[in-house]
Formats: structure tokens, sequence, C-alpha cells
């Protein structure tokens, strides 16, 4: 007997999330994970790790406070954003019995962290219009305890409809929480949510350093919601989550310093998405430029495999959505600096009408 059967039903059943990193790859140009291009030093001061740091340090929870514009008691830092989608189903789902809403295609981890806590998944797909289906989805608000949106969307990039949101959000009222994931706001911040919250006690918004503040590995996330539904939360998450010398970087990120440093960073890629979706749009094999409000495009192909082979063999490492309902053809690139996106745009150039090289071409016709 293997001692993999030792193991739960779901877990031997699970297909584990394909982070970029998991995934792995050759290249030099990294646009598979939505990463932010370039690092920024941090200063880390040692003289406190022989303690435990605290579990919700209050450098980290009063400066996001004061950025996203809510009170310190509506703010929970955790382990990055995925740790914050795992812990609302752990707080509020049974397991065995509750369910999760999703629209896909959308963010993987709220099926996969449902799936290893025992919790079911309601499917409701996206519209052809690329929202999430509001009617559909308030006929099943009984079977469902948390309804997960993405706004910025990833991997379409659409923004989530403010009136139909909030519509769901009166209907839900004592039945279930509608958690809206704002992992790349910053590239769009008039459209947040959070100003929302004032009002429905039932919505939660999900945030990360991941994106816009460039701090992927430090792994360090935000969810922000009514004070009780943070301290439900506060009882469910591990008693030290957050390391000290976490805490000192994600603190020098929330400095007014730091904030600038993101919006400027936020400018820049704006830019350069701006410029390469003009360039994408000239190109002979790019069929469908899909919502631009990430830092990343989601880009719809005559044949993607061709596609993402090139980049390979020139370095560079894409995500790819080929196989994903309603995505066929579909590949995402992170925005990136300059440099990288000039190295997209040749790779493409070199590409002909059907995404066969230019010099192969007459040989494979
Ligand atoms: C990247 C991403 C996350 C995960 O953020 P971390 O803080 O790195 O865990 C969550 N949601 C969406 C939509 C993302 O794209």
């Amino acid at each position: 007997m293997s001692i993999a059967n030792l193991a739960r039903r779901v877990v031997r059943a699970l297909t584990p999330y394909q982070s970029a990193r998991r995934i792995g790859g050759n290249g030099h140009v990294w646009l598979n994970a939505n990463e932010a291009p370039l690092a920024y030093p941090f200063t880390i001061e040692g003289s406190r790790l022989n303690r435990y740091p605290q579990c919700q340090p209050a450098a980290v929870v009063n400066g996001y406070a004061a950025y996203a514009g809510v009170n310190p008691d509506q703010v929970l830092v955790s382990r990055g954003a995925d740790e914050a989608i795992e812990l609302l189903i752990r707080t509020f789902c049974e397991a065995g019995e509750d369910q999760i809403l999703i629209c896909p295609p959308t963010y993987g981890m709220y099926a996969i962290s449902a799936e290893t806590c025992g919790v079911g998944i309601v499917e409701q797909p996206l519209t052809p219009s690329r929202q999430p289906d509001w009617p559909a989805i308030q006929d099943r608000l009984s079977d469902v305890k948390l309804v997960f949106l993405c706004s910025p969307n990833n991997p379409t990039g659409d923004l989530v409809g403010r009136k139909g949101l909030i519509k769901l959000l009166e209907k839900a009222q004592d039945r279930a929480i509608v958690v809206v994931d704002e992992a790349y706001i910053e590239f769009c911040p008039e459209s947040s949510v959070v100003d929302l919250l004032a009002r429905f006690p039932n919505l939660v918004v999900t945030r990360t350093l991941s994106k816009a503040f460039a701090l992927a590995g430090i792994r360090c996330g935000f969810t922000l919601g009514d004070p009780e539904v943070i301290a439900m939360l506060a009882k469910v998450i591990a008693p030290y989550p957050i390391p000290e010398p976490i805490a000192q970087i994600a603190a020098q990120a929330l400095s007014p310093m730091g904030l600038e440093l993101m919006q400027e960073r936020v400018i820049e890629l704006n830019k350069q998405k701006a410029i390469i979706k003009g360039e994408l749009a000239s190109l002979p094999c790019v069929k469908e430029i899909f919502e631009d409000k990430g830092n990343f495009v989601l880009v719809r192909f005559d044949d993607s495999a061709a596609v993402f082979a090139a980049m390979k063999a020139a370095g560079i490492v894409l995500r790819d959505f080929s196989s994903k309902p309603g995505l066929d053809n579909s590949l995402r690139i992170t925005i990136g600096y300059q440099g990288e996106m000039d190295a997209v745009l040749e790779v493409l150039r070199g590409l002909g009408a059907n995404n066969v090289p230019a010099d192969k071409m007459s040989a494979t016709r």
C-alpha cells in the first residue's frame, strides 16, 4: 500500500494550483504570474527576531487601513490574499455541507481552497459580456455561503459592474457573504468597492502586496470587512502568520514613500499596457484583446500554441489559458517594463498571419 492512500480522499484526487513557479519554464522574461518587473530595496532590523511576531502587526494593519480608507478593526493581514481566501472558506463554510459560488473563468484558488476544505463549488459562468450573471447568482443564494467575484477579473481583466454588485449585496443580506477580490485594484483605483463596506456588512474585499506593490516574494495580503467578520477570521488564522521581517517590509511599502513608488510604478505599467495594446491591435495573428484593467492583458491568437512556442524559444514565459472554457487560443501577458514588452512584440512581428514564423511560411505551405 502506498503511504499516499492515508491522505484524505479530496487530497488524493486534487490537482494542485498550477502556480507560475510550480509550472516552471525556462526564460529570462517572466510574464506569466502578473508580478511587477523590478524589485526595490528594503531594510530589515534584526534585533527582535528571538521573539514571536505580533499576530496582526500594528504598523501594517494601521498602514493598510489608512491607505485603503477604512478603520484598523476592518483589516486582517494574512500570508498573501491566497490565505485570506482559504480563511474565509474555513471560517464561514461547514465542510461537507456548505458551498461557495464562483464565476469562471476566474482565479483558480477559490475552487482549490474550497476543494481542500471539503466545501462544494457552484459554478455560474460569466455572461458573454464577461459579467457575473446577476439573476442566476441571486437564484443560487440559498445554496451558497460565499460568492467570490474578482474585479479586475484574472484572467479576463474586466471589472465587476457596481450596480449589479449592489443589488446582489442587498439580496444576499443575512444569507451570504460576497467577496470582491481586488488583487489588481491599484491599476484602476477609482473602481474599488471599498466604500460599500460602510453600507454592507456582508461585503468582504481582498487585497495583496503581490502585484502593484511589487512584493509577491513576501506573501502579504489583506482582508477588508465588517469588524465582526474580521474578528471571526482572526479566531481561525494561525497564531503568528506574519513573520517579523515581512511586517517590517510591508510597513515600509505602506509608508508615504512606499505608496508614492507604487503609484509611479502603476503609471508606468499602465503606460506600457496602452502601448502594447495599440501594437497588438495591428498584428494579423491577434484575434481579440480582452479588457485591460489589471497589469496584464489576455489575448486571443490565431494559433496560441504556435505563439506560446515561439515565445518560449525566445525565452519569454507567458501563461496559457487556452484550455479554459471560452478562452481557446488565449494567452495572458503580464505587463513588464519596456524592454520586455519590446521583446514580446518582436516575437509576434516575426510570426505570419497564421502564426507561422515568416521565414518558414513557404516551407509549410
Ligand atoms: C495574484 C492573485 C491573488 C493572490 O495574491 P497573493 O497575495 O500573492 O496570495 C489573489 N487573487 C487574484 C485574483 C490574484 O490574481
